[in-house]
């Protein structure tokens, strides 16, 4: 019993961990959980190696066997693992061929549904691409304003009639949800150190006023232009330009004397009808031209109000409102579908 030199006790021990290393080689390629029974059997059962090897255990001195129980429990711990292994992978195998059989490859794919831009989101950045175009820089402001970047620099001061012509919602007695975009550009003059600057603001103004052509919020885009020697015949390049380029390159442009506190004087500027192209018809109520936006050359007042000198700076300002821009794009009659967010009118756009 002592041929290989070593202590009975080590001997039982090596032959012991021989056979976990055999059993892992016999689990590894176990292909069937008949394969994988029978390496149990064949290790742990009652007649099986493990229990071999330990019934030799009598022949050793008594000191010696808690040492070989020790590695033997490893042993039998160890192949007990291994034939979890084994059946777990049989498992995932079985569920993996399963899920393989009910997936049809050749089936064609779910439609993903695209989203789109809101349409006012579209004319807004066609807008400023054009102003951008033309040379102007994008300005933003706050929406609520003070009273005198609201009315009074705009040579709206209290008490003026004008103030009449814009139903406010008030904050408080001199702050207010702006009711243009006219803010941002008293903001950008009084921030302005040297001529000329081209600003464009574009956001959301507030008014009381709502039906099917008016909404409480909207958007409007302004354009201002200062420089020491701007001329009307400038704002009607500019206006001419911006129209064909938003509208349609055969757009052409009227003016008509109007009244803004703000300008001096003062357009409403009409394009014709890119319907009829100005033959008339519905949508120009047989006129040709449709009313478009609001414009004219900066008031000397608004000038004192940000401390420029209207001897020395000269100036055009336009604003328009982009419901009204994007309702004749795409021939909308109510407002009030843009912000109802059903998604049978949003998809058309
Ligand atoms: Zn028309």
């Amino acid at each position: 019993m002592h041929g290989d030199g070593l202590p009975e006790a080590s001997r039982v021990q090596q032959e012991l961990k021989e056979l976990a290393k055999v059993a892992e080689g016999d689990l590894k390629d176990a292909g069937s959980r008949e394969k994988i029974e029978a390496t149990r059997v064949h290790f742990l059962g009652k007649k099986g190696l493990v229990s071999k090897i330990l019934r030799q255990m009598g022949d050793l001195p008594a000191a010696e066997r808690p040492s070989i129980g020790l590695v033997a429990n490893e042993v039998r711990d160890r192949i007990e693992a291994l034939i979890d292994e084994g059946i777990a992978r049989l498992e995932n195998a079985q569920r993996d061929l399963v899920l393989l059989e009910s997936i049809d490859v050749t089936l064609p794919g779910r439609r993903q549904r695209m989203g789109a831009k809101h349409p006012l989101t579209q004319t807004i950045e066609k807008i400023q691409d054009v102003l951008k175009g033309l040379g102007f820089d994008l300005a933003f402001g706050p929406e609520i304003e003070h009273d005198f970047y609201n009315f009074e620099a705009l040579n709206v001061p209290a008490h003026h009639p004008a103030r009449e012509m814009q139903d406010t919602f008030y904050v408080d007695r001199d702050v207010m949800l702006r009711t243009h975009t006219s803010p941002v550009q008293i903001r950008g003059m009084l921030a302005l150190k040297e001529p000329p600057m081209r600003i464009a603001s574009v956001g959301r103004v507030y008014r009381r006023d709502q039906d099917v052509t008016h909404s409480p919020v909207f958007h409007q885009v302004e354009g201002l232009f200062v420089d020491d020697k701007v001329t009307f015949a400038d704002l009607k390049g500019t206006l001419a330009s911006f129209v064909s380029q938003v509208f349609s390159p055969t757009a052409r442009i009227r003016l008509r004397p109007s009244y803004f506190p703000f300008t001096e004087p003062s357009a409403e500027v009409d394009m014709s009808c890119f319907a009829c192209d100005g033959q008339g018809c519905r949508l120009c109520k047989n006129t040709g031209f449709i009313e478009i936006l609001g414009a004219g050359m900066i008031d000397p007042e608004v000038f004192k109000a940000v401390n420029l000198d209207p001897e020395k700076v000269s100036g055009f300002a336009f604003g328009i409102g982009v419901e009204r821009v994007a309702m004749l794009k795409y021939g909308i009659s109510d407002i009030r579908l843009f912000y109802e967010n059903d998604l049978r009118f949003l998809e058309q756009f």
